[in-house]
């Protein structure tokens, strides 16, 4: 039979949507006749030129309609989903950064439908999104004021724009950092208007350097927290308070990046020592901004807190109606910040901060449960081990913390290693490792406990070479 004879036999795309199963799943709302059509005309188009090519057959009716319905069952399936991330970096931008704690999960449910986000229930009256959050900020960083944008590039250009559109702002040369590839100060400084003053060398910058930069210009003092390098070696900068201090006799403000906004002390965790917010705010710094998704393991947001007159120009700023937070970011932000009323029990509630100071000892005990079980569901089809290894912080912050973990080691037999890491990647939910000479990593740190069954039950699938990968 030709190729033309046997394309003759394809049915048109009306008869694929009267299958019965096609018109069933359509008639139950399963799937939206406008992407059923659309995939019947994929599928059809397919076929044809495979058949043109003198590739194959001409299928029946039956199949399809079923490759019809898989086509048009994955153009529908929502893009965004759960990932167990068993790369053990705590705040993997890719991966959503922090992840949420139970009761912020929770509070963004309750936020979902209508919600009392700019209503004073005592009074009827119309409120500010702000005073959601401000009062707990205040609490927990000794601030004047606090408020509330999308996202720490956005607190930054705002406080910029706010305090020192078209004059100068006195930034060392030491800190002129660059953040996951498109936050550049003196980028965000040209968009704010304001005029960029670099002071001081790569490596040293000292009080005088400010001082001798100060002018009829300058609006504001800016420091940065190097978020995610370090200068090592003879290094100099200068102390927020000391800043403060020096402004103050100039009559200008301060302002203090400080990216991740840790509010606790990591000191216990084995990290280097992050400065807190409230460090900031005690010496004295009108405006001080970071990040809800970072070290505070919140959802993404950028928070600004400080003097009341420095926080008023941000939230009346003509920028504030284009960079606010939406409601959802507030409830799961409010839940957040509630958990740290108890300093006793944060570690333990914030899910980011737990895996952060998860020992090593619990670390083991769950890689060497891990192993043993996917050593039993996998039999031959894979060597199954346990080592040493190092976590990371992520999220561009302590760049330095090499975090001692124990991860489980799997390397399959005859190799296809990048076979099993892809096959993972397309499971639902899908695993994400980290792949090293032959081997997938799989760090315990990052994995919820409640998601190692799901863990254990990926990769049994995905060595298994009979099982049909979806
Ligand atoms: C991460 C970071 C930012 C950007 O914060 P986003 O919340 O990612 O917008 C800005 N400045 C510093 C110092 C940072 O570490």
């Amino acid at each position: 039979m030709s190729a033309a004879e046997a394309l003759r036999r394809l049915p048109a795309v009306d008869r694929v949507l009267q299958h019965p199963e096609v018109r069933a799943a359509v008639e139950r709302g399963d799937l939206p006749r406008p992407a059923v059509v659309e995939a019947a005309r994929e599928v059809l188009e397919r076929i044809r030129s495979r058949v043109r090519e003198g590739g194959g057959d001409v299928p029946g009716l039956d199949e399809v309609a079923r490759q019809t319905l898989a086509r048009a069952g994955r153009r529908v399936a929502p893009r965004l989903g759960r990932v167990i991330n068993a790369t053990g970096v705590v705040l993997h931008t890719n991966l959503g950064r922090a992840p949420l704690a139970e009761e912020a999960r929770e509070a963004l449910l309750r936020a979902a439908g209508y919600c009392n986000v700019e209503f004073r229930l005592a009074t009827g009256e119309r409120g500010h999104r702000h005073e959601v959050v401000e009062e707990v900020l205040r609490e927990l960083t000794g601030a004047e004021a606090a408020c509330v944008v999308n996202n720490n590039a956005a607190a930054v250009l705002l406080g910029l724009s706010a305090l020192a559109r078209d004059r100068e702002v006195v930034v060392s040369r030491g800190e002129l950092v660059e953040i996951g590839g498109s936050f550049r100060v003196p980028d965000v400084m040209a968009q704010s208007g304001a005029v960029l003053r670099e002071v001081g060398t790569t490596n040293k910058t000292h009080l005088d350097d400010y001082e001798r930069a100060i002018g009829p210009d300058t609006a504001l003092l800016l420091k940065v927290h190097t978020s995610n390098y370090r200068i090592l070696g003879f290094t100099a900068s200068v102390p927020a308070a000391d800043l403060v201090r020096l402004a103050r006799a100039h009559g200008l403000a301060v302002m203090e990046d400080l990216g991740s906004g840790c509010f606790v002390d990591l000191a216990g965790v084995g990290v280097e020592p992050e400065p807190t917010v409230a460090e900031a705010v005690a010496a004295g710094v009108d405006l001080v901004t970071f990040s809800g998704d970072k070290l505070l393991g919140g959802p993404q947001a950028g928070i600004l807190v400080g003097r009341r007159a420095a926080v008023d120009a941000c939230a009346r700023h003509p920028l504030m109606r284009a960079l606010r937070p939406d409601k959802l970011t507030l409830a799961a932000l409010e839940a957040t910040l509630g958990l740290y009323r108890d300093p006793t029990r944060v570690l333990e509630r914030v899910p980011a901060l737990r895996m952060l100071s998860a020992s090593l000892g619990e670390l083991e005990a769950r890689a060497r449960g891990l192993a043993r079980e996917l050593a039993e569901r996998v039999g031959s089809r894979a060597e199954v081990g346990m080592a040493r290894d190092v976590s990371r912080v992520g999220g561009g912050a302590l760049p330095l913390a090499e975090l001692p973990t124990w991860v489980v080691e799997i390397r399959p037999a005859g190799g296809g290693v990048s076979e099993l890491e892809a096959r993972l990647r397309r499971r639902r939910p899908p695993v994400v490792g980290r792949v090293r000479e032959g081997v997938l990593v799989l760090d315990p740190r990052t994995v919820e406990t409640e998601e190692e069954a799901d863990l254990v039950e990926a990769v049994a699938r995905a060595l298994d070479s009979t099982e049909e990968q979806r």
